[in-house]
């Protein structure tokens, strides 16, 4: 039974363009498996997170952190009782418009595009593939997917304006996406800052003690010494992590069930009108997790052992957008085809953006190894 603030999927606005039901999956459903089945999304495998591959093969990758992201997201939505399919399909999707070499390589791609007065933002992006790039079906291009799908991908994690973006004006911008986006922000706050931990404590660059000046990090880690003692210090670390991660998405549960009760909310419209976002951590716990967060920042995200990485994302994504900006000749068919309605720019930007960690390497070894300054 869901709540009456869930989302139905007997109310859905539908797809672009009408389609039979399904005799076993329902529409939203019906969506998580077509994001599933996508190209885009089998390339998240060869996605940075954080760590290059280099590192090691059991770190997460982007495919890894989404099925995170998706486990969270399915317990937080059922114990709501929102609509778990429709968060399921949310939570897959959500990181499906990242470019190769995380977030270096993303601020690298919108570095090369803000020279061309346009800007690369991953949400967009990942909109622009489930509604024209992946070519799966007869009747249509993308996806075809519902509505709330397409507006959990455009509304889930930020704002848009509807005066900087007309073109996204159907996605009810002036409105509160629903409770089921909402929590996909959050979760994905949850699978990150942990994980980032964990692989952070793996690969060396993060260790015990200087964590333990996290809070929250302190006060579990303390608890685990005292209940044991001589266990082996990676599984009291393990522990820690765990109890860390339960208290954040205990806290999701619990904070945002009470604040859906003070709003009063019954209803979809009543979350879409409702003044502010409803999901949300409390706000002991929020301090918690940005310290956390601004921990990791400094720590890892920014530290010097991952910087060489950096440099080599903003060389490559860098080198080959330029390179395929004075050669577009050497842009796939098909892309030298979009020019006719996209700019060369956004052409080249898309192009790269749907690029592995691997194909982008192999490309620019092809391609520009000639201009690059010789490797150690
Ligand atoms: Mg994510």
């Amino acid at each position: 039974m869901l709540a009456g603030y869930a989302v139905m999927v007997e109310n859905s606005r539908g797809r672009r363009i009408a389609e039979p039901r399904h005799a076993y999956r329902n529409d939203f459903q019906r969506d998580r498996d077509r994001v599933l089945h996508a190209r885009a999304f089998r390339r998240l495998e060869n996605k940075t997170q954080v760590f290059t591959g280099r590192y090691s093969d059991h770190f997460r990758n982007r495919l890894t952190h989404t099925i995170e992201v998706q486990q969270i997201s399915r317990t937080i939505a059922a114990a709501l009782d929102l609509n778990v399919d429709l968060t399921e399909a949310l939570a897959l999707v959500h990181d499906i418009g990242h470019p190769p070499f995380g977030h270096a390589g993303e601020k690298a791609l919108d570095t090369a595009m803000r020279k061309h007065g346009e800007y690369f933002d991953h949400n967009l992006h990942a909109l622009r593939i489930v509604e024209d790039f992946e070519l799966r079906y007869i009747a249509f291009r993308g996806l075809n997917l519902t509505f709330e799908v397409r507006e959990g991908i455009i509304k889930h994690s930020h704002d848009y304006t509807q005066a900087e973006h007309p073109e996204l004006a159907e996605y009810l911008l002036d409105q509160r996406p629903p409770l089921e986006a909402q929590l996909i922000d959050l979760t994905d706050e949850i699978a990150y800052t942990t994980a980032d931990m964990d692989d952070g404590f793996e690969s060396r660059i993060l260790d015990i003690e200087p964590l333990r000046k996290i809070a929250i990090f302190e006060r579990f880690y303390r608890d685990v010494e005292a209940q044991h003692p001589t266990a082996r210090r990676k599984l009291k670390f393990n522990e820690t992590l765990k109890r860390i991660f339960d208290r954040l998405v205990t806290d999701l549960i619990e904070n945002t069930r009470q604040r859906i009760a003070d709003s009063g909310v019954r209803s979809l419209e009543e979350v879409r009108k409702f003044p502010e976002r409803i999901a949300a951590f409390s706000p002991e716990v929020d301090a918690e997790r940005a310290e956390a967060k601004a921990f990791l920042y400094k720590n890892l995200y920014f530290s010097e052992a991952l910087q060489a990485e950096k440099v080599d994302a903003e060389l490559i994504v860098g080198g080959l957008f330029g390179h395929f900006m004075t050669h577009p000749e050497s842009l796939p068919s098909s892309y030298q085809d979009k020019e006719k309605v996209d700019s060369r720019a956004r052409v080249v930007c898309d192009y790269i953006a749907g690029m592995t960690d691997n194909f982008i390497q192999r490309n620019y070894e092809r391609l520009l190894s000639d201009e690059a300054p010789a490797e150690e």
